[in-house]
């Protein structure tokens, strides 16, 4: 639908009466609430209309266009400005705008929070609002250049965590939470990026039709001459085996060339100097020369690197030792009794190594590379009385529920990090509700809800979670095992309602139960995990002289990357699993602490494509989401609440006692008006500022008066 000039009346006339076409704009307005079919069949005839935003109350869906519609422009940004939520078609920017107008008039923190599944849209979402704020908000006083610097951290960030997959040609291997920090005058001055869980195996292995991290075959594509030669690097792809495994080096949707000089430029922005971006290139181009490490074994089955080229240029770009790096790709120093050994490794064990450098090298860079983003967001006033009354608005673009054919321990922290957002949510939501209501003066009706804390804390409680358990597995190398982490599993959950394993099963469901796997019941559905590869996982083992290696390296990124205060620390580093849950929690922390905004990201079909809406895939979706859940919460009381003023200037011309206009207060007018259309007393109630209308009916039924 086309804004028309009044978009009032447009919006109105398309929620309301035009309504069986294009359906209702809020699904608070569905008569028939509960049904997940009139909920699906609203959003198909949205989505038909290229109505690709609905809200349920304050919640924006979104769902994914595949097509560019052409409503991102600066006109629609200021069709948005200043306006109030419900007099404009459901839109990202009315949700940007409200969340800019509650930050500068309430001074409260706010937060957007988007999610939903591989290729819903999230991180476009994120980067449409990240525009509007860097257009529409004034300038700051000094270092406008943060302004450029938070839109160009994003191609960066994207580069090097972002790869193309089966579900989306430019998919964010990590979770990503940013705060742009303004300034009392509502300028943007600063910014904080936290990241998290990065798939680091994709360095080293991509299924068929994936790639590598984009910044490998950006760097190979655009690379100049000179630079190529320097890290000795070759042009195609094919040549390196890290980037041969998915068998699909081209994407015709994305182009490496032009994309590394976007990459190249912001790298620039956001204050790499040359010496820098050097270093960097340096580590990408080391780990591709790392992938084409070759081991030969010798007459004990001892491991040989047989890739001397290889290791030459390794040794230059990582500024280590030769011999060094040849010892610690083909032994492993174990300590024991004070004594230091160096045990031979075999073929298998040093292409394990060797892909765990890889892993530990692109992932560590990862985390560097957010730092440095974040050095140069930082507000550089942060010194000045100013910076006290910064407000901060964060955005959370992160992986939604994941449910696969075969689930891991990836699916696990995924799932579970959903899991803990999906409680935050309900918690926010009825707050949000109760406190509405409180203000208003009105009674709260109680709200049956399904609280999944059960399931957080069946995976993350002390000692009996499974993630604690998991953490003690992992404490006994050589004796434990995936199994019998399992094992352990069943013995210390095995009466809870949400868990359930092969042995615990009845005769029913066994059947679908394999004897390796475990099965949460989340609060979106059955998922059964394959406790495969769950330990080596969680304890993300980097030989001990690999990490002594690379702490002697001379790139300065590298030894900021692997600190010597590893080597001598005592204590075990924290488990994969644990530092995902801590960092979990310092999350819903920071938000709790904010206003939140929602935007939920649907994918409507696997083809990429627009126009195709597949109802199975999309009713999954509005599950996992909690879309339903979410709805019903809302509708508990009241479907429908305005403020007295948008009411009567909306309807005054129904009751001959408020036409033309209405002299006294608002409210009073409503009170003549609402008795005057004859609103039986059990279906609204009068707060202090706004009309709560129980059920949609009432107000079609005013809404129809309105066209006779
Ligand atoms: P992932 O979890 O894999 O990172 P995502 O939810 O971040 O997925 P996006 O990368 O934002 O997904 O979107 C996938 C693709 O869908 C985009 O590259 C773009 O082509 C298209 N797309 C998403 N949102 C829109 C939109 N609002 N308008 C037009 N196209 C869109
Ligand atoms: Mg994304």
């Amino acid at each position: 639908m086309a804004l028309g000039s009044d978009g009032v009346r447009v919006t109105m006339e398309s929620a309301l009466t035009a309504r069986d076409r294009v359906g209702v704009q809020d699904f608070v307005l569905l008569e028939n609430f509960t049904s997940e079919a009139a909920f699906i069949e609203n959003l198909r005839r949205r989505f038909r209309e290229n109505l690709i935003y609905t809200y349920i109350g304050p919640v924006l869906v979104s769902v994914n266009p595949y097509r560019d519609l052409q409503i991102y422009s600066r006109q629609h940004m200021e069709r948005y400005r200043g306006v109030s939520f419900y007099e404009v078609p459901p839109h990202l920017f009315a949700v940007a705008d409200t969340v800019y107008r509650a930050l500068r008039t309430e001074r409260r923190d706010q937060a957007v929070m988007i999610s939903g599944e591989s290729g819903a849209g999230k991180t476009e979402a994120t980067k449409r609002l990240l525009q509007f704020y860097a257009e529409t908000c004034p300038a700051p006083e000094r270092g406008g250049a943060v302004r450029d610097r938070l839109l160009q951290s994003n191609p960066v960030l994207e580069a090097f965590g972002n790869a193309k997959t089966l579900r989306n040609d430019n998919s964010s291997r990590f979770g990503k939470y940013m705060d742009v920090q303004f300034d009392f005058k509502g300028a943007p001055v600063g910014g904080h990026i936290l990241s998290y869980l990065l798939e680091k195996s994709r360095v080293v292995h991509q299924n068929h039709g994936e790639r590598n991290f984009h910044v490998f075959y950006q760097l190979l594509e655009g690379g100049e001459e000179e630079t190529l030669r320097r890290l000795g690097l070759e042009r195609n792809p094919q040549s390196y085996l890290y980037l041969v495994k998915g068998q699909c080096a081209k994407v015709s949707s994305i182009n490496d060339k032009s994309d590394w000089k976007v990459v190249r430029k912001a790298l620039t922005v956001i204050d790499f100097t040359e010496d820098e971006v050097e270093d960097l290139l340096s580590i990408v181009a080391s780990v591709l020369h790392l992938g084409n490490i070759h081991f030969a074994a010798d007459e004990e089955s001892n491991a040989q690197v047989t890739t001397e080229n290889q290791l030459k240029y390794l040794t230059r770009l990582l500024s280590v030792e030769g011999s060094t790096l040849r010892e610690a790709l083909t032994h492993r120093k174990i300590i024991a009794k004070g004594e230091e050994l160096l045990s031979p490794l075999n073929l298998e064990q040093a292409a394990y190594a060797r892909d765990a450098l890889a892993k530990a090298v692109y992932s560590r860079t990862f985390t560097w590379l957010v730092g440095k983003i974040n050095r140069s967001l930082a507000s550089k006033d942060a010194e000045s009385p100013s910076w006290r009354s910064t407000t901060v608005l964060g955005l959370l673009d992160i992986y939604g529920f994941e449910v696969f054919q075969h689930n891991s321990f990836e699916q696990f922290c995924i799932n579970y990090c959903n899991e803990k957002l999906q409680q935050l949510f309900i918690e926010l939501t009825l707050k949000s509700e109760q406190e509405e209501y409180e203000a208003e003066g009105i009674a709260w009706e109680p709200v049956q809800y399904f609280n999944n804390k059960i399931i957080c804390d069946l995976v993350e409680e002390k000692f009996k979670g499974i993630i604690s358990i998991l953490d003690e597995e992992c404490l006994r190398p050589g004796e434990a095992t995936d199994l019998t982490f399992l094992e352990k599993l069943e013995d210390t959950v095995k009466h809870h309602p949400h868990f359930l394993t092969h042995k615990l099963a009845d005769q029913r469901t066994r059947k679908s139960l394999g004897r390796g796997e475990f099965r949460l019941l989340h609060y979106a559905g059955e998922v059964t995990y394959s406790v495969t590869g769950f330990l080596d996982k969680n304890n993300d083992l980097l030989f001990r002289n690999l990490k002594e290696t690379m702490c002697s390296s001379k790139n300065p990124i590298m030894s900021q990357c692997f600190d010597r205060n590893e080597l001598s620390d005592k204590k075990r580093p924290e488990t994969v699993a644990t530092q995902f849950k801590m960092s979990l929690l310092q999350l819903v922390e920071i938000l709790q602490s904010k206003e939140p905004a929602y935007v939920r990201c649907i994918k409507p079909n696997d083809a990429k494509q627009p126009g195709r809406f597949d109802e199975v895939l999309i009713r999954h979706q509005v599950k996992y989401l909690g879309l339903m859940e979410n709805l019903r919460v809302r509708r508990a009381g009241f479907a429908y609440r305005r403020k007295y003023e948008a009411f009567l200037q909306r309807y005054k011309s129904l009751c001959p006692e408020t036409w033309p206009t209405w002299a006294g207060r608002p409210q009073d007018g409503v009170a003549v008006l609402v008795r005057h259309l004859g609103y039986k007393p059990e279906e609204y109630k009068m707060g202090r500022t706004k009309i709560f209308i129980r059920f949609p009916k009432t107000l079609f039924a005013t809404e129809d008066a309105l066209e006779v």
